[in-house]
């Protein structure tokens, strides 16, 4: 059984090419797609804390939420399969047989599946229904959608430190957005003189601002950070040929692939500041490959 703490210390990858080169930009790649093969990304981040809890009050089981292609599912089945907790996935929608691969891997982990309609599923957040499925389930320790809550904020906080120690100087982090738990943490962490930038995978995305807000203490809301909700491509999970023409083109330029849903978003994004001159020379940015990668199996168009 892999320990907690050895699950950090995801590796910084420098980026070349005359693109960067010409804007004068150094970019580097936090590659948490790394940390773990099944349970990596920003989802690992999140889970840590809350495991060891479960843990620490001895919970036998995790239960949690999300769609059919969900990555917080997908790791949460492998995590608990490492850790040694049962695990329930409530799944929004209709079951669908045979399974994608993500549930087909979540239960191949373990992962009790229970299908709700889209109805049910609005009441994921509401104490009665929660205590409902505590009835149901037997004590449960409950992961909100995607994982996000204060110990999955505390868990990204990580990503902003090891950045911050490993480089001198680094200017802007990036980071593609859901819930906005991953970029609350990595806010938790900056240096008064460097700044946020979160690219929401959804459309409207500007209601993060709020949420993000939500999630951080009072004196940190302060901080410097944005969102850049201009390259969601239409929406949750909603692709184009462009998109997947950048991600295919990022993986041969740098040998690094990315996810359509979240990072592949992000990076166009980024790359499309780069280029409109938002960033001095001499910045130095660092995205976060928060990984996702399981979830491109979903699209017929990308390899994986
Ligand atoms: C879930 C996810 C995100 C979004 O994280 P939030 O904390 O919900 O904003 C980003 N990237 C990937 C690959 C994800 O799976």
């Amino acid at each position: 059984m892999p320990d907690f703490d050895e699950l950090t210390n995801s590796p910084l990858q420098p980026l070349h090419s005359c693109f960067l080169e010409q804007a004068g930009i150094h970019l580097y790649v936090k590659r948490d797609d790394l940390l773990h093969p099944e349970f990596g990304g920003n989802k690992w981040r999140k889970l840590k804390h809350n495991l060891l809890l479960a843990r620490q009050d001895h919970y036998p089981a995790l239960l949690t939420f999300g769609g059919a292609w969900s990555n917080h599912i997908y790791a949460t089945a492998a995590a608990g399969k490492t850790f040694g907790f049962n695990t329930i996935g409530i799944i929004r929608g209709e079951s669908h047989f045979p399974l994608n691969p993500t549930l087909q891997f979540a239960e191949q982990c373990g992962m009790q599946l229970h299908y709700i309609t889209r109805v049910e599923y609005r009441q994921k957040q509401q104490a009665d229904y929660l205590e409902k499925l505590q009835q149901q389930f037997g004590p449960v320790y409950i992961l909100p959608e995607g994982g996000s809550n204060t110990l999955a904020v505390k868990g990204c906080a990580g990503i902003t430190n090891e950045i911050n120690s490993s480089l001198k100087t680094v200017d802007v982090i990036c980071c593609a957005c859901g819930t906005g738990a991953t970029l609350a943490g990595i806010i938790s962490e900056l240096k008064p003189e460097q700044t946020a930038i979160g690219f929401p995978a959804l459309k409207g995305g500007s209601f993060l601002n709020a949420e993000v807000a939500h999630f951080l203490p009072a004196q940190q809301k302060i901080k410097n950070w944005q969102i850049e909700d201009r390259y969601h491509f239409g929406g949750y999970a909603k692709i184009n040929d462009e998109l997947i023409q950048f991600i295919k083109d990022f993986h041969r330029q740098y040998g690094i692939m990315l996810d359509a849903v979240y990072t592949g978003k992000m990076f166009y994004g980024l790359f499309q500041l780069i280029k409109q001159g938002c960033f001095k020379r001499g910045t130095t940015i660092v995205a976060v490959h928060s990984g996702g990668l399981q979830g491109n199996k979903g699209f017929a168009s990308l390899p994986f």
